[in-house]
């Protein structure tokens, strides 16, 4: 589905932007994943190299808060690659601090990853997509963009930013054949929650109408649809992943 595309994943040593890259792959894209660290995008790789050696697959390590080391980050990729066809914000970092213990440095620090990120990753790619005419750009929000939550607002108030984005941009980059959308995962089974103990996660699974916690699969099988033709005439979509859960 997604043969000849080049697309760069941020987040994507584990958890749902792992599933992501594995899943473009399998579908013919080339990917360059970025993590927060050498170690982690290396041990991300030698995983994927043990799938399948012959996926064309590499990994950065930019300071995604940086717009400056970002924007080298993709300006080599794209005189490498000649193209870049996809790219899919979601690295993130979620929130549980109460309002009145939470330090604004801490607020700035989540806004800072999970919405200013986006934007540095977004302006030198939208320049590049312009000149090649065309491609796609996916966030990740949350289902807290619908619902918040009740402890920890620097996280849903960066989720909804990441909805206007989505929605903004869509309409402002559609006249360049650059589509604009976002996933909205509900409780997915990555690390942090699969070392939730039964009893938190059983409370959990009852307010969700499909009775399990979604897996990164169904997420990144969320991400494929959304880069592919199959989405040619969706942009500015907030797609949830959620099983309806309803907070
Ligand atoms: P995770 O913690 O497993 O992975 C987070 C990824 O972000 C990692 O690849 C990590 O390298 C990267 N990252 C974290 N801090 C970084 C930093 N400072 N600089 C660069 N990269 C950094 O989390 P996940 O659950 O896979 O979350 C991925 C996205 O999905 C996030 O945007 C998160 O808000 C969103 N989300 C997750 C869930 C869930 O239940 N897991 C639900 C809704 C939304």
């Amino acid at each position: 589905m997604l043969k000849g595309k080049t697309a760069v994943v941020t987040g994507g040593t584990r958890g749902i932007g792992y599933a992501v890259v594995k899943k473009y792959l399998e579908n013919g894209a080339q990917v360059i994943l970025f993590g927060s660290r050498k170690e982690t995008v290396e041990k991300a790789l030698q995983k994927l190299k043990e799938e399948n050696p012959d996926w064309p697959v590499e990994g950065a390590w930019p300071d995604l808060k940086d717009p400056e080391a970002v924007r080298t980050e993709i300006e080599r990729i794209h005189q490498k690659y000649r193209r870049i066809d996809i790219l899919v914000n979601n690295a993130g970092v979620s929130d549980r601090v109460p309002t009145i213990d939470c330090d604004p440095a801490h607020f700035d620090e989540v806004i800072g990853l999970n919405v200013n990120a986006i934007f540095h990753a977004v302006q030198p790619v939208v320049k590049i997509m312009k000149e090649q005419g065309g491609g796609c750009i996916l966030n990740t929000s949350s289902m807290v963009s619908k619902f918040g939550q009740p402890s920890g607002v620097a996280y849903p108030a960066s989720k909804f930013a990441v909805n206007g984005l989505t929605i903004s941009l869509a309409r402002e980059l559609g006249p360049y054949q650059i589509r604009v959308n976002a996933v909205a995962p509900g409780v997915t089974r990555t690390d942090m929650v699969a070392s939730l103990p039964e009893e938190m996660i059983k409370p959990l699974i009852d307010r969700i109408p499909l009775r399990r916690v979604g897996e990164p699969e169904d997420v990144a099988n969320a991400f494929l649809f959304l880069a592919s033709d199959l989405a040619a005439y969706v942009t500015g979509e907030i797609l949830s992943v959620d099983g309806a859960a309803m907070s």
